[in-house]
């Protein structure tokens, strides 16, 4: 940008909301998507944002998104940065906004029980927020330390203890957002509302690129009166597969149901030799109490016998504790994880076909999975491939491969490409099979009817035409 333009956006909001550190700038070249960190150490990295702005309040955003919006320039949103998906890659000529500074506690509500939140605020700072209170927002993403709760919206992300307690979908009460002409719109009304559509469900997912969120309305719950874990060991994916459907089909939601193979289950517990299912039981004591009761009996019934609670706990204990991408590059490993869902009736076929297709890279150290998302319908599946080569030209070839057989396996069998990380532009170009070339064409119309000239995270969610 020239200096008369950065003098104009300076002059609207003020020159200390702009960051000219370059360490800064370098440092927001890209979110956590493997592929770039892959880049940047095969020694082609994404180039640095033209101007880095960070302001502190909502008039500010606003600003911004009108400036950008007068001279055409790309604006990109930036949370914290965790996104795993490619949904941040800066360019020269574009501004990246860094909400970080967007961190007020808006309000918290103990009777309603809601809490408001400006959109950069930290994602477990929010949660300590409300536990101070006996309160809990109740949406545990890995992470949840290093994310923000506008983020959490913009990528449709999801809690660790989802199955009992919902997505971000379930969880948002309200959503403010600046639209790319620089109104601000907020959306969200009462416990429940039938007027007309939920407008919400454009900036879910939207990943930047319908819009600026800067604040959420988040519902609450009351902490737990009591906690339990149990833990079993299925003999194959399937039989534990049919056995999280009973539970759930019942009506029992346990908030974390995890079921690792046999490779992952080794790595929870030494002495596993089949398939381990985690479950973790909150709420009334007497509904805990029946909880566990009945899936032992569930788990009797299947043949999948009890194994001590204990291999529950250790997994929360050390369950966001994951190795950088730049450790495991420097070791010539390429790494990536991969969620997506599918029905009950298709699930095994998922995972076997992903499995047997990750076999087939060349260098393929590891291709496993484990479900952690349950629902009456399906369930998810996130699966990890790791590549061993020190050739920095296969690097990023391999990457690609293993995404591209994990997405085809599941498309095929009728499952969904992504559970919860959204499509940023590692998935792009699975779009059109997830919603159709007609689900593609209204997804640009609405984005052209809101941004008409194309200013917000080009380059992300909407495949190029
Ligand atoms: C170790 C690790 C574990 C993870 N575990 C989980 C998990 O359990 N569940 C899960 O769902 N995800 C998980 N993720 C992915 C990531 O944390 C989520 O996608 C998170 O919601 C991103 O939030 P963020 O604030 O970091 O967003 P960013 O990475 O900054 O941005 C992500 C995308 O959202 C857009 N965006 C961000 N903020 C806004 C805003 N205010 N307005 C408009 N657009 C915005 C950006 O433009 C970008 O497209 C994990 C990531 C890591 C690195």
């Amino acid at each position: 940008m020239s200096l008369h333009g950065l003098d104009a956006l300076a002059r609207a909001i003020g020159e200390a909301a702009i960051v000219a550190d370059p360490a800064q700038l370098a440092a927001r070249r890209h979110d956590y998507w493997a592929l770039s960190h892959l880049r940047d150490h095969v020694g082609r990295p994404a180039p640095v944002p033209g101007v880095l702005v960070r302001p502190t309040g909502v008039a500010q955003v606003q600003e911004v998104v009108r400036f950008a919006a007068e001279r055409r320039v790309a604006l990109i949103p930036f949370g914290l940065g965790s996104g795993v998906v490619g949904g941040v890659i800066a360019s020269p000529d574009a501004i990246l906004l860094d909400l970080s500074e967007l961190k007020r506690v808006r309000f918290i509500d103990a009777t309603n029980l809601m809490a408001g939140f400006d959109a950069g605020h930290n994602g477990l700072a929010a949660e300590e927020a409300v536990a101070a209170q006996g309160l809990t927002i109740g949406h545990w993403p890995q992470s949840v330390a290093v994310s923000s709760v506008g983020g959490w919206v913009a990528t449709r992300a999801s809690g660790q203890l989802s199955t009992g307690y919902g997505n971000i979908e379930d969880i948002l009460h309200t959503v403010e957002a600046v639209l790319p002409n620089g109104e601000l719109v907020t959306l969200g009304k009462g416990p429940r509302a039938s007027a007309g559509p939920d407008l919400r469900q454009l900036m879910l997912g939207s990943e930047g690129a319908l819009g600026v969120i800067t604040g959420v309305v988040v519902s609450l719950r009351r902490q737990p009166e009591a906690k339990a874990f149990s833990c079993f060991e299925a003999p194959d994916m399937r039989t534990g597969f049919e056995l999280q459907r009973e539970i759930v089909q019942r009506g029992w939601r346990p908030p974390v149901m995890r079921q690792y193979d046999a490779r992952e289950s080794r790595r929870q517990d030494g002495d596993a030799t089949g398939c381990l299912l985690l479950m973790a039981h909150e709420g009334p004591a007497g509904l805990v109490a029946a909880e566990t009761a009945a899936v032992r009996d569930l788990a009797a019934a299947a043949a999948a016998p009890e194994r001590p609670g204990e291999i529950v706990a250790r997994w929360f204990s050390h369950r966001n504790v994951v190795p950088s991408w730049d450790t495991l590059l420097s070791r010539g490993l390429v790494v990536d994880t991969v969620e997506v869902s599918a029905g009950w009736t298709d699930i095994g076929a998922v995972y076997d076909d992903a499995v047997a297709a990750l076999k087939g890279i060349d260098g393929l150290i590891a291709g496993s999975a484990h479900s952690s998302h349950v629902y009456r319908s399906g369930l998810n599946l996130y699966f990890t491939f790791a590549v061993q080569t020190t050739d920095p030209d296969q690097m990023e070839p391999a990457y690609l491969e293993g995404w591209r057989r994990i997405l085809d396996a599941t498309a095929r069998h009728g499952g969904s490409i992504s559970h919860h990380h959204g499509i940023g532009r590692v998935r792009r170009d699975w779009l059109a099979g997830e919603i159709g070339p007609s689900g593609v064409a209204l997804l640009r119309k609405i984005k052209s009817a809101l941004d008409p000239q194309g200013i917000m995270n080009p380059g992300v969610l909407i495949p190029d035409a």
